[in-house]
């Protein structure tokens, strides 16, 4: 590589990494993108090299093993060569910026090249492709999600439509999409005559503006109105965007007049989603609204279970050891994306190196991941789970009220603020009432010797302590 051809802006190559990126997640997929690209925090770029952040140095590792050489193919289609990839764990800056000097001395123009346009023209069911894991045979039901689960079956089966429409909503990662693609799924398979569109409220969006753009408003409505079946994946999206939303709102009203099944989903319940007017709203609402809640142990256990089974049967060989399982499901108590990425990156890691799957590998290897999911418990919750334990009142907590029924519920609350947040002891005494630091010392202490000395009190501060953490 001459100097000539290298690329020493970083702005520059900044931009260009943003184009890459999008070509990465086309040709990875999301969840690959998701697990491996979107980790990567540009650094900075020169002298030929390009610099990312890593959250582990495992991930960059793999990044390099298995997609440097991509990475640096779509760099140089983008104008930009790269000799070389650097991963770069926390805050060292980037062998280049190390020498700062050689930087200024060998600035080179970049070619420029226009981002590729995304055209899309087709005059088909505008069906955005469904993933061929997203199936009901796959969906692991449990307590949070059988709700949905139940009446997504039901919409599946055709019939009569007895809920119209049927409106799902729940946090990200807890298998929205997943059931609606499995109601396309299931649909498809039961009655391949059926016209099933699913596709993104953006993408609803995209098709109703490219269709007043090319003036061309008619086909758009008839399209959307000759549908059986109408699946809008996160609608919050059209939420203050009012053209869009009258258009939806008419669609959606012509589909129910001719008894067509409609499928909702978003992010929160429908009278929640700011800027959705008043009108759409209520109509979401006449459906079955129904929701995901955040996933519980035996759920995330189960998720789990079935996931790791699946790796196996990819990666043959790959053993996964006692209790690796039951940490993730206890550590990791974000969404079901998180924990499908979690697997999959231990798997990667154990093929990588040819060992099995330890508890000590996980916590190395998913050091980022366990660190964003630790509880963070607040003084409030304490207050509240210890007055809910005794049966008193939170005010009684952060009252003056010296009565032992009342001071040992408070101690142990003040001593449960000290073990499960990082608060200072002024701080704790302020938010217990505006006591001194010094009775926090004291409760401390006392409810040591207490767990010592009483089995009653050593269990009720185990078990509020248990509660807490879950
Ligand atoms: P959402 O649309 O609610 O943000 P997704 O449907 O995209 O979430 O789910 C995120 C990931 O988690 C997907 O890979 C999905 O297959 C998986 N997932 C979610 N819930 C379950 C479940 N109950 N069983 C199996 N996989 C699940
Ligand atoms: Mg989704």
């Amino acid at each position: 590589m001459t100097p000539e051809t290298m690329n020493h802006d970083p702005h520059a190559t900044e931009a260009s990494w943003t184009r890459v990126r999008g070509e990465l997640r086309r040709s990875l997929g999301n969840d690959a993108f998701k697990n491996w690209i979107d980790p990567l925090v540009f650094r900075g770029a020169g002298e030929g090299v390009v610099a990312f952040e890593v959250p582990t140095s495992f991930i960059g590792t793999w990044v390099e093993r298995n997609y440097g050489d991509t990475i640096r193919h779509l760099f140089e289609r983008d104008g930009v060569s790269v000799g070389r990839l650097e991963f770069g764990v926390g805050t060292r800056p980037p062998a280049f910026a190390r020498a700062p000097e050689q930087m200024a001395a060998n600035e080179a123009a970049r070619p420029s090249r226009p981002a590729a346009s995304a055209a899309q023209v087709e005059g088909e069911l505008p069906q955005a492709p469904l993933d061929s894991r997203f199936t009901f045979d796959n969906f692991v039901v449990g307590k949070p999600n059988e709700l949905a689960y139940s009446a997504a079956r039901r919409v599946a089966e055709g019939g009569p439509v007895s809920f119209n429409p049927l409106f799902l909503y729940g946090g990200v990662g807890l298998g929205k999409t997943h059931l609606m693609h499995a109601i396309a799924w299931e649909v498809r398979l039961t009655n391949p005559e059926a016209r099933v569109l699913y596709l993104s409220a953006e993408q609803f969006m995209n098709r109703f503006i490219t269709a007043l753009r090319c003036k061309d408003i008619h086909t758009f409505k008839e399209l959307f109105r000759s549908v059986d079946m109408l699946m809008v994946d996160d609608v919050q999206f059209i939420a203050g965007k009012d053209s869009t939303q009258d258009e939806f709102f008419h669609t959606f009203n012509a589909l129910v007049d001719q008894s067509k099944q409609i499928v909702i989903s978003a992010d929160r319940a429908p009278g929640e989603i700011d800027g959705l007017e008043e009108r759409i709203k209520s109509r979401l609402a006449w459906g079955l609204v129904v929701d995901l809640h955040p996933t519980d142990y035996e759920l995330r256990l189960g998720i789990l279970q079935s996931k790791a089974e699946l790796q196996a049967e990819l990666n043959p060989g790959i053993v996964i050891g006692p209790g690796v399982i039951e940490f993730l499901a206890h550590r990791i108590n974000s969404n079901v994306r998180v924990l499908e990425g979690a697997l999959t990156r231990l798997f990667a890691f154990a093929s990588l190196v040819g060992r099995e799957i330890t508890l000590d590998m996980a916590q190395e290897c998913l050091a980022d991941i366990l660190r964003a999911s630790e509880r963070k418990v607040t003084i409030d919750e304490i207050i509240r789970k210890v007055a809910d334990h005794y049966n008193i009142r939170m005010t009684d907590i952060l009252s003056a009220r010296r009565a032992r029924s009342v001071a040992r519920p408070r101690q142990v609350a003040m001593y449960l603020a000290k073990s499960l947040t990082s608060r200072s002891l002024p701080e704790i005494g302020r938010r217990f009432g505006g006591r001194d630091h010094t009775t926090v010392i004291h409760a401390v202490r006392k409810i040591e010797e207490l767990k010592r000395t009483d089995a009653q009190m050593a269990e009720d501060v185990e078990l509020l302590r248990r509660m807490l953490e879950a």
